[in-house]
């Protein structure tokens, strides 16, 4: 399966685009959507199934997606009775890694929070008995997740330091685990420039919101608890963030379970490389995204301009190429499901708490797990048929009349026959390629 393609059906399908998510988890629109599949196709043989679209239906929406709604298509929600599932692929639209002087030597790679994999939150939080305390505790793995879909760990590191206190943390207050994903210590008070203050930043994993340093109307919160949070008539019970410990919250009002150290369950970040060890002395002066899913990180080493340079590719492999400055460049290609190190090998020195949240090695999850993904329901009106962001190109089928559902022989649900597809755009009509479609319920 080279990807998938989330496409919303139902009668009311017309609100969003179409999105393919590459096996790498990377999540393309518009005209980007458009070239990878056209090239996905170029490379099957005629009649293979080269990918699969995803429908997903949509009904009203819980309160808690309007939050993570915000930050669509990127990052998508689904929900049942019980939970609000948050997808993305752990990776922010703001820069990352600058300013960062303590440094394991990650750097941010797509993850697939997607599926069976999804963060997600209780939709009726119940307060716990015994409200659990996140000092000294809860050290792996995340505690909350930020409106951005990228997770917040405790505000200590797994050694029990204070990351945003020792140079952990970059400019946005985030870094990268030992599984090379991305993850906040902090809450993320710059997403206020999307959200606004009367949206939450981010969930804690119990359930309850976590606001900025203000109400939503902008007074001062009165009265908060040891957790760092209060109730409130509208809101009920919910947290707020802090410019000093605990930065996140406090502990969990709320039931979470805690095991092996952390909030169960939760995603896992799978690894594509061994953990490397901290480099002293390592500043990071820079982080570009250089077309496509390529990325430069720039440092210095004792005056030593060094940069790690690497492109994610859509056939699961992640090409890098290090300039160690002095010491010349060399070149490494890492494959998705290789494994990586995560944390093996007894007698390294310990080192940075981890995206791998429980080291080792992981397993992709196998073809088609990852793949039951939401769609945000809180998107924009769009026209007629799914059509790019951009408006460049038109995901066409003539078995689908504009404002009804996707026919129910061409779903999962009625044997997951392919309908006719095809794309329309810029360069004319092309024949589109075979593809299952399952309608998600
Ligand atoms: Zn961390
Ligand atoms: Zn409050």
């Amino acid at each position: 399966m080279a990807g998938l393609l989330f496409l919303p059906c139902g009668s009311d399908a017309h609100d969003a685009g179409p999105v393919w998510i590459t096996p790498s988890g990377y999540r393309l629109t518009g005209e980007d959507a458009r070239r990878e599949i056209e090239a996905a196709a170029d490379r099957l043989p005629e009649g293979d199934s080269g990918w699969e679209f995803v429908a997903v239906p949509r009904g009203d929406a819980p309160p808690q997606a309007a939050a993570f709604g915000a930050f669509a298509p990127e990052v998508t929600t689904r929900w049942d009775d019980q939970f609000l599932y948050i997808e993305g692929n752990g990776m922010p639209s703001h820069r990352m890694m600058v300013g960062i002087t303590a440094w394991q030597q990650q750097v941010p790679l797509p993850q697939r929070y997607t599926g069976a994999n999804a963060w997600r939150i209780p939709l009726k939080p119940t307060p716990a008995k015994e409200p659990q305390m996140v000092k000294g505790r809860f050290l792996r793995g995340a505690i909350a997740i930020a409106a951005n879909g990228i997770p917040i760990f405790n505000p200590q590191n797994n050694r029990g330091e204070i990351s945003y206190e020792i140079g952990e943390l970059d400019q946005w207050g985030g870094h990268c685990g030992r599984a090379d994903d991305y993850h906040y210590h902090i809450v993320p008070m710059h997403l206020q420039k999307t959200l606004g203050k009367d949206k939450p930043l981010a969930y804690a994993l119990d359930g309850y919101p976590i606001y900025g340093l203000t109400e939503p109307d902008g007074s001062q919160p009165k009265g908060l608890d040891a957790l760092h949070g209060h109730s409130a008539a509208g809101i009920g019970y919910h947290y707020h963030a802090a410019e000093k410990y605990p930065y996140v919250i406090g502990g969990f009002h709320g039931e979470v379970t805690e095991r092996d150290g952390q909030v169960d369950p939760q995603p896992r970040a799978q690894p594509v490389r061994e953990a490397l060890q901290a480099l002293r002395g390592a500043k990071i002066t820079g982080f570009e995204a250089t077309g496509g899913s390529r990325y430069r990180l720039s440092y210095t080493v004792g005056g030593d301009e060094r940069s790690v340079a690497y492109e994610i590719k859509t056939d699961a492999t992640y090409a890098f190429e290090f300039d160690d400055g002095r010491d010349g460049k060399r070149q490494e290609t890492y494959r998705a499901g290789a494994g990586g190190g995560g944390g093996r090998g007894e007698g390294r020195p310990p080192r940075g708490e981890g995206g791998a949240q429980d080291g080792g090695p992981r397993r992709r999850p196998p073809p088609g797990q990852g793949g039951n993904g939401g769609w945000e329901p809180g998107a924009p009106k769009l026209p007629d048929q799914p059509r790019s962001s951009d408006g460049t190109f038109l995901l066409t089928s003539p078995v689908v009349e504009d404002g009804a559902g996707l026919p129910v022989e061409f779903t999962g649900d009625g044997g997951g026959v392919t309908p006719p597809l095809g794309w329309r755009g810029g360069e004319g009509t092309r024949a589109g390629p075979v593809v299952s479609i399952r309608c998600l319920t």
